[in-house]
């Protein structure tokens, strides 16, 4: 099946091409820093190797998607005569409130219920509604599925879930945890059962994504019973730029002191906080990674730091398991970075999960799945790699292919 998967942001889009049998990616296409003047759309085709960048100046997240549709019409696929042939469209969505607890098919009930949907993820879901609109306009026979990044965490019980706030918090606004990164989570939670050749069910596993965002769950036989991300994507880990877990009432303190107004706040937690808030340097781990080598002492603390919040995620949640089976690393830091797996891990041999170094170093490995705890460690550390497109491809083939058998 010819999946185009669609990722909006609130000024991203990503978006690949993916014919899942075989899962081949026959068009790849990122827009950052939508809005901006400079804001462009590349293209890459891996089949000729083609690539290729379009101007965005002024353009909404949709109107973007707008422009890679022409593109793509442009320059088919030789598996393609037209955009007809996109035989399914599967959507990103980061909020699916309670409505949702998993993956669906996009009918106007469902249509209906993640509009409903755009209070609680006020800068993502509205430009990804806007491009299932769009979507449902170009191609109204296409079917859609939305693939949520909270529906995977619904299982959390209330004690997990609710906040110690007056109840009408929730009863009226449903504050609540809703958690993020669902379908990263249940990837990296399968993928550990099948590398270590055991059957989820009978597991408990605690899933680290770390990337730019982040965040740990507890997977307990298949289901995630708690997690680190809260009633938005800012509570939890130090991550790239945004603050993480903090005492609320700094919150309060530094707007009194400096008269600053929500958004600013807002926007110091989001995006100057974390590691670049404390190295100074970048969000990108690869550059404080490098400045702490040679010899900058904040982003070594930035490292530290970072370490250490995960560390003890780790060991809150490990608290609330019957039973810890294996720790499994992914996304972009998870995956790639062997000096951080080490870092964390270093901490955590008292409680079971003992790393072999050598091969928790192997490059070569790197792309594949792989356990690199040591062999009697009586908890497995697992690496796995993710590919969140190709994830939400195949979830929308299996969901698509369902519906026409049944
Ligand atoms: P997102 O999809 O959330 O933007 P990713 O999962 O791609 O994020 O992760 C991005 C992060 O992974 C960045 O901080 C980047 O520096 C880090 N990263 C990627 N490769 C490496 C590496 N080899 N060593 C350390 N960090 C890495």
């Amino acid at each position: 099946m010819i999946v185009l998967v669609v990722n909006a942001g609130s000024s991203t889009l990503k978006s690949q091409l993916i014919q899942t049998d075989g899962k081949i990616c026959l068009m790849k296409a990122l827009a950052e820093r939508i809005g901006a003047e400079d804001a462009a759309l590349e293209v890459t085709w891996p089949e000729g190797g083609d690539r290729r960048s379009y101007p965005l100046v002024g353009l909404r997240v949709e109107e973007c998607l707008n422009v890679l549709l022409d593109a793509i019409a442009d320059e088919l696929p030789s598996s393609m005569h037209s955009l007809a042939d996109i035989e399914a469209i599967g959507n990103r969505i980061v909020s699916g409130g309670e409505y949702f607890t998993a993956s669906t098919i996009i009918d106007d009930d469902a249509f209906d219920k993640i509009k409903r949907c755009e209070t609680l993820a006020p800068l993502h879901n509205p430009p990804a509604d806007a491009c299932i609109e769009l979507m449902r306009t170009l191609l109204p026979d296409t079917p859609q599925v939305a693939v949520f990044d909270t529906a995977f965490h619904q299982t959390m019980p209330a004690k997990a879930y609710r906040y110690p706030l007056p109840k009408r918090y929730y009863d009226d606004y449903r504050i609540r945890r809703y958690g993020a990164h669902g379908t990263s989570h249940r990837y990296a939670a399968q993928q550990a059962a099948n590398l270590l050749g055991r059957s989820l069910e009978n597991m408990g596993i605690i899933t680290c994504h770390l990337g730019s965002g982040g965040s740990l769950a507890a997977v307990s036989g298949g289901v995630s019973i708690d997690t680190t991300m809260g009633f938005t994507p800012l509570e939890g880990l130090m991550m790239g730029t945004r603050s993480g877990s903090i005492d609320p009432a700094i919150v309060t303190y530094i707007m009194r002191r400096d008269g600053i107004s929500f958004d600013e706040m807002d926007r110091i937690l989001n995006k100057e906080s974390g590691i670049l808030g404390i190295s100074g340097i970048g969000s990108d781990m690869r550059d404080v990674l490098a400045a702490a080598e040679k010899g900058n002492k904040d982003a070594a603390l930035a490292i530290e730091m970072y370490t250490y919040t995960i560390q003890k995620a780790i060991g809150a949640l490990y608290a609330v398991m019957t039973r810890t089976d294996a720790v499994v690393m992914t996304a972009g830091i998870g995956e790639n970075s062997a000096e951080l797996r080490r870092r964390i891990f270093s901490g955590l041999a008292h409680m079971g999960m003992i790393l072999d170094n050598e091969k928790n170093q192997v490059i070569g490995a790197i792309g594949t799945n792989r356990v690199v705890s040591i062999d009697d460690s009586p908890i497995k550390i697992c690496v796995v790699t993710t590919d969140e497109e190709m994830r939400i491809a195949r979830e929308t083939d299996a969901l698509v292919s369902g519906e026409r058998q049944g």
